[in-house]
Order: C-alpha cells, then sequence, then structure tokens
C-alpha cells in the first residue's frame, strides 16, 4: 500500500511536453500534425559546440556541484560582455537545465514567490510540488502583457518587509513581449525599495529581434540572479544545461542550492559542461549564427503575427523568443455554438479538426474560460531556413516569400486555423 505526496496529486505532466507527446503519438497513428506546442529551437547546435562535445565524450568524471571553473569563468565572461557586469567565476552556478535550478530556487528559498499572469508553464506547477503558493500579479495584452512597477508596488506596500522573490521572464514565454530600459528601471526601484529578490529568466535573451536584449542586473545588481542556458539560443534544450548568475550578496542562497545539488543531481555532465564553454566563450560563428536565426524567426513571427490578426485574433507583435500568445475572445459566441467554452476545449478542438497543436491560456496562469492560447513557431526546417537565411538569402531582406518557401507547415497551419 502507498500515497501519493498530496502536493503532486492531481498535478498533470507538464503541459509542453503533454502536448508533444500527444502530438506524437496522433502523427504515429497516421495524423499529420502541426506541432506548435512545445518550444524548441527549430535551429541546430552550432557546429563549433557540436565539435566541442564530441571532443570530450570520453570525460567521465564526477564534475564539482557548483560547475567546472572553466565554464563558470567562460559565464562569467559572457554576462559581463553582455551585460557590462562585474561577476566572477564564483557567482555562476550551472545546473542540468535552468528549470532545475528554478526548482532548486524555490527549494531554497524562504517567501512568497510572486510571479506575472501569463508565466511559463512550469514556474507555478514547481511551487506546488513544494507547497509553497504562488502570488499571480495582472498583466494585460493592451499593455504588451508587462508588469508594471505600479502593480508591483500594490502587491508589496501592505506588507513591506516580507521576503519575496519575483520572477521575471523577457523576452516571454508565452507571449514573444519583452521590457524597454525604461521599464526595467521602473521595476528595479519598486524591487530595490521592498529588497525583493528577482530572478531574471533570461533564457530568451540572446533571441531578441531588435536592438540588444537588456537584463534587469544592469539596475539592480545586488538583488538580481540572471538565468540563462543552451536551450533556447545554442538549439540544445535536450542536452540540459542552464546556468544561474548571482549577485555576491546572495551567496548564501546559492551555496544552499548548490547543497540541494549535491544531494540530488551531483553534477551537469562533463561533455555538456566542456561543450556549453565554446557556445559561452562565442566568435565570429556564433554572432553570424545568432544574427541569422534572429532574423528567421523575427520575419516568421511577424508573418503569423499579421495571419492570426487577418483571422480575428488579438495578438501582441513578438519582439523575441518564438512564441506568440493570441486571444480568441472575439470568436467567444460562435465557439460557444460548438459547446468550446475554455480555452482547453478550444485547443482540443483545433487539435482534432485540423491537426494544429497549440497550447491553452489555462496553462499559462489563466482561468480556464479564458480563450487564449499559446503557439510556438517552431514547426519548420531550422537548418533549412538558417541555411536560406545564410547561403542564398543572407544579402535578401527577408520577407512574407521566404516564410512560404522556408516555412510551409506554418503556412498550412495558419490556413487550417483560419
Ligand atoms: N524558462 C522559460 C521561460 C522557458 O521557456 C524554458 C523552457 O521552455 C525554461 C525556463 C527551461 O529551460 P531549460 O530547462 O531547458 O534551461
Amino acid at each position: 500500500r502507498y500515497a501519493i505526496n498530496l502536493n503532486v496529486r492531481g498535478i498533470q505532466p507538464s503541459a509542453t511536453l503533454r502536448i508533444n507527446e500527444t502530438s506524437n503519438q496522433l502523427r504515429a497513428e497516421g495524423r499529420d500534425i502541426i506541432k506548435l506546442g512545445l518550444g524548441q529551437s527549430p535551429f541546430p547546435v552550432p557546429e563549433r559546440v557540436v565539435e566541442a562535445l564530441r571532443n570530450h565524450a570520453h570525460e567521465k568524471d564526477y564534475l564539482p556541484v557548483k560547475g567546472l571553473k572553466p565554464l563558470r569563468e567562460a559565464i562569467s565572461r559572457y554576462i559581463n560582455r553582455r551585460e557590462q557586469m562585474r561577476s566572477t567565476w564564483e557567482d555562476v552556478l550551472i545546473g542540468p537545465g535552468s528549470k532545475e535550478l528554478l526548482f532548486m530556487l524555490q527549494l531554497a528559498y524562504y517567501g512568497d514567490l510572486l510571479i506575472p499572469r501569463p508565466s511559463w508553464v512550469s514556474y507555478a506547477p514547481q511551487a506546488r510540488i513544494i507547497g509553497r503558493s504562488v502570488h499571480w500579479l495582472p498583466t494585460h495584452g493592451e499593455n504588451n502583457w508587462q508588469l508594471t512597477a505600479e502593480e508591483l508596488d500594490i502587491v508589496c506596500r501592505d506588507d513591506p518587509s516580507r521576503p519575496r522573490i519575483l520572477i521575471l521572464n523577457y523576452p516571454s514565454n508565452p507571449t514573444g513581449c519583452t521590457y524597454t530600459e525604461d521599464q526595467l528601471l521602473e521595476l528595479a526601484h519598486v524591487a530595490r525599495k521592498y529588497r525583493i529578490i528577482l530572478l531574471s529568466d533570461e533564457i530568451y535573451g540572446e533571441v531578441h529581434f531588435e536592438g540588444r536584449h537588456k537584463s534587469i542586473a544592469r539596475y539592480y545588481p545586488e538583488g538580481t540572479i540572471v538565468s540563462t542556458g543552451l536551450s533556447k539560443w545554442a538549439g540544445a534544450g535536450g542536452w540540459r544545461l542552464g546556468t544561474f548568475i548571482f549577485p555576491p550578496e546572495l551567496r548564501p542562497l546559492q551555496d544552499a542550492m548548490a547543497i540541494i545539488a549535491s544531494e540530488t543531481y551531483t553534477a551537469t555532465s562533463a561533455p555538456i559542461q566542456h561543450a556549453a564553454i565554446a557556445a559561452f566563450d562565442g566568435g565570429p560563428d556564433l554572432d553570424e549564427y545568432l544574427k541569422q536565426s534572429r532574423r528567421v524567426l523575427k520575419v516568421v513571427g511577424e508573418y503569423l503575427h499579421k495571419r492570426l490578426t487577418a483571422m480575428g485574433a488579438v495578438v501582441q507583435k513578438p519582439e523575441g523568443a518564438f512564441y506568440l500568445f493570441p486571444d480568441f475572445s472575439g470568436f467567444r459566441e460562435a465557439l460557444a455554438g460548438r459547446d468550446i467554452k475554455t480555452s482547453q476545449a478550444l485547443c482540443q478542438a483545433l487539435l482534432e479538426d485540423t491537426g494544429v497543436a497549440i497550447l491553452p491560456a489555462s496553462d499559462f496562469g489563466f482561468v480556464p474560460d479564458h480563450l487564449g492560447a499559446r503557439l510556438a513557431f517552431v514547426d519548420f526546417d531550422g537548418a533549412v531556413a538558417l541555411d536560406l537565411a545564410g547561403g542564398q538569402y543572407a544579402d535578401r531582406a527577408l520577407d512574407d516569400s521566404f516564410v512560404e518557401e522556408a516555412c510551409p507547415r506554418l503556412v498550412t497551419a495558419m490556413d487550417k486555423m483560419a
């Protein structure tokens, strides 16, 4: 006889992995499924990074819990170069994916967890698994789904000294929106006022379409932990490597997480850590890879934005990452006629009728009857797209005809959805 921990009972497996499995199963049954559910980079891992992995395949030792020193040094150099920070290698913690690090942070930290609505699918279930409650902070589509400094202040002012952690993710999964420097400055000001710990989830920081991504750590260095990894900008999601960069002020929190790591996964595997050095050290070839992948994602995102808007959905133009978060409320009456009243039912019907797999807004913190959904625009041949972008299209402005040529499945998805 046994019982399941009450915190876990009733939780479904992670929404993104669930939709991926359902899509694969339907494909295996012969259905043509267009997978816009799982947010995985469509691009191949850069060749230099693959080569570094190959060169270290023989490395078999357990590595230090916080990570390989040369990798921690490379990540510190990377973040200092990118964000004009002054981190040292000791501020860096490596883990098997930033998802695991986020979970360990929740285990190690005592205090309230604040997350904007909508937010990535795993923050809230992770909190639930360890029995922590979540305080959702409202954001609005008209306002590009950005958390305002004022809303943050309202939540904190009644009990100013309560320990709190805020997870801010930009460019955002699920909305594709990001923050301006001024907005980050204002949020940093409120965070400092209430001594909030800020977990800045910048896993899409390199997948930023216009100008440069800037970290809020520039404006609130003493209270910000930056989270990033290899999954989204180096195409290596399945390799599982994430990293947190802490301010020295939060060293006890970093140490507490390392204790948890030492009693759970021990360390990320050695070949992956060696390969990650090549990714974080960068170089002209990686700059070009990033430049071309951003160009491709931007033009694809804008094409889909246009198509969804023409269909009558309300959707923000993506500024980064590879997601769109359309609102289908305008179809509420028509959908109710088919007994579709929740985002879950909407996505289920779409999958059954058209074979297009997307995720319901309820997986991102919304009430069930908010008729929104997240669409990950990654079901295209990224190798072909990069080749087109970097090869015969390198000097050409990418436009809709490029999308139609390189991403026929996405175009089909739009035709079917319409
Ligand atoms: N944070 C966000 C916003 C994500 O979208 C993801 C992956 O989908 C992660 C974190 C986790 O990434 P990983 O564990 O692969 O580093």
